[in-house]
């Protein structure tokens, strides 16, 4: 087993990470802001792919929703999907395409029932992904908002919009 499949298999200490990683980014927004996000893009998205290529076979899609897919890349799904699986799981819960290969879904939604802060984001829906955020820093996205940005025809709705919640409330699986 790879360290970064190792990694993923244990989200809650993931999630941890994740949370301390973005008050850290979050604290240092005066700093970025200052030096300008351009610059810290340049310098950020080096390293932040390095780091997340070994732990989530990261495709830099510029627009990280990591936490709300139970630490598990949606973007590592060989159609991209960002909003759950397609119709064409295989009864062992493998990929239609990769048959050798679990389906991201379904490990996304294992995962997340480990993450007792972010895993209920698993029921929210994503947008579709901006192809033009390729290749640049998702953190320094996050701080200036534009990995929130939606499609013209989104306009009035918010980012995410809750999809379905049992009524028995989301359960971590803790
Ligand atoms: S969601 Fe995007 S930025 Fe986050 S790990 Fe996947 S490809 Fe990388």
């Amino acid at each position: 087993m790879s360290l970064g499949s190792w990694m993923r298999n244990h989200p809650h200490f993931l999630e941890k990470v994740y949370r301390l990683t973005e008050r850290t980014v979050i604290g240092l927004d005066p700093v970025f802001n200052k030096l300008g996000y351009d610059r810290m893009n340049r310098w950020l998205k080096g390293p932040e792919d390095l780091a997340k290529q070994v732990v989530f076979d990261c495709r830099m899609c510029g627009q990280c929703v990591l936490h709300s897919t139970g630490m598990t890349c949606p973007m590592s799904c060989p159609k991209n999907l960002r909003n759950g699986p397609c119709g064409g799981v295989r009864s062992n819960g493998h990929c239609e395409v990769k048959p050798e290969m679990r389906c991201v879904w379904v490990e996304a939604f294992e995962r997340s029932g480990h993450m007792p802060v972010y895993g209920h984001e698993m029921l929210f829906i994503n947008p579709p992904v901006n192809r033009q955020l390729e290749g640049s820093s998702a953190w320094v996205n996050m701080l200036t908002g534009v990995d929130k940005e939606v499609p013209k025809a989104w306009a009035g709705t918010s980012q995410r919009v809750e999809l379905i919640l049992p009524a028995e409330g989301w359960s971590t699986g803790q």
